[in-house]
């Protein structure tokens, strides 16, 4: 088997007691794979009996309730299943998180969850273009069916996506923009299962004067007109899909933009994209993250403008977050605020299925998403 994974990947410790958002206090339901409950089930003794009371059932996968947290961390905050039963019978959720996995036959990609705050302090501070390498593990393939021609194209669209969001000749801006214009070719191609045109889409992406051209008519677009009209409410619309969502902590209050916010954010937007120039690298690793995550999946489910567009959404959401702390203060949020929104809005909007099924749902339901969103790159300069 055949693994890509990020190069920060091998870095991640779990700082266990240090952690200051520990993932098991966190109160997701987590699911329990069939091998552990069956020896939940057939071991015995008390803390298995407990442990099998917390357990229920839904639409036949096992579940364990931890409203208020994990009912098993002990007082030192550490697991007091693995502590009894040894790691080998915690779930498998429990042992992998916050890494993820997809498989695609006898290939596997591997990463790690923003929403831990280990791995949002990584992918921050990472300041060099994020490498994705290949090794060989010993697992057996994958028997989930999938096209490997739509794959391989999909893969190879993948690479040019994120190579677009790691040219550093851009803006991260313009980057962002670049990608939304790229969105409707890609998905048409794809829903139709034309791999000769993604395969031309790719070899077009990959051209330097390409991404140049598609850039100065993006620009051109935004400055004129009803886009530029579109762009002056695409903070609105921003803070206003965000709101919508439910959360278990604050985060959706930095989401409710009163008109003085607003007025003071767009004001301030010069002056922050300035200041935070230093740091554009946090935002190429959010998008690559995005992109890297979730575009793979239109290989099963062809919503490619959706994983595209999500993955903006995503990055100008953690943009907004922190322009609107500068906004409000008049300074950066520092880097500990800014690793502490990122995991926030990781853990509460990505790790949410209902509240990403928002942003899906708008991008499914606007027609004029990509000119929204670019409005939103070139606010700074209308
Ligand atoms: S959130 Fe991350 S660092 Fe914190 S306890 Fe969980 S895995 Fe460890």
């Amino acid at each position: 088997m055949t693994v890509l994974q990020p190069d920060y990947f091998s870095a991640f410790r779990c700082t266990c007691t240090e952690c200051k958002d520990n993932c098991c206090k966190m109160g997701w339901d987590i699911e329990i794979d069939e091998n552990t409950l069956s020896y939940y089930r057939e071991h015995g003794g008390e803390l298995c009996e407990r442990l099998c009371e917390n357990i229920y059932e839904e639409d036949g996968a096992h579940y364990m309730s931890q409203e208020g947290g994990c009912p098993f961390l002990t007082a030192d905050g550490l697991c007091g299943v693995q502590q009894e039963l040894g790691a080998e019978h915690i779930s498998d959720i429990c042992r992998e998180h916050p890494r993820f996995y997809e498989w695609f036959g006898d290939y596997k990609e591997a990463g790690l969850g923003l929403c831990c705050e280990e791995v949002s302090r990584l992918v921050l501070t990472h300041e060099r273009p994020v490498l994705f390498t290949e090794k060989q593990i010993d697992e057996e393939p994958d028997d989930l069916e999938f096209d490997s021609e739509i794959f391989a194209a999909v893969k190879n669209i993948r690479e040019k996506l994120i190579d677009i969001a790691q040219d550093r000749g851009f803006t991260i801006m313009q980057r962002l923009a670049l990608l939304c214009y790229c969105a409707e070719d890609i998905s048409e191609a794809l829903q139709e299962e034309d791999c000769e045109q993604l395969k031309k889409i790719s070899g077009m992406l990959a051209i330097d004067g390409f991404r140049m051209e598609i850039v100065i008519q993006a620009e051109k677009d935004i400055l004129s007109g009803d886009v530029r009209a579109m762009g002056k409410d695409g903070l609105d619309r921003l803070f206003s899909l965000f709101s919508q969502m439910e959360y278990m902590g604050s985060l959706g209050e930095r989401f409710a933009l009163t008109e003085d916010i607003r007025d003071k954010m767009l004001s301030a937007e010069k002056a922050f994209s300035e200041n935070y120039a230093a740091y554009q690298h946090e935002l190429e690793n959010i998008l690559v993250y995005f992109l890297y995550r979730y575009f793979i999946k239109s290989t099963r489910d062809y919503a490619a403008e959706e994983r595209l567009f999500s993955a903006v959404y995503m990055t100008l959401a953690a943009r907004g977050l922190f322009l609107r702390e500068y906004a409000e203060n008049g300074v950066l949020p520092d880097l500990d605020r800014r690793i502490l929104l990122v995991k926030e809005l990781s853990k509460e909007v990505e790790y949410d299925s209902d509240n990403m099924d928002i942003i899906y749902d708008e991008i499914q339901q606007s027609a004029d998403t990509r000119d929204m969103l670019c409005g939103l790159c070139f606010q700074g300069d209308i």
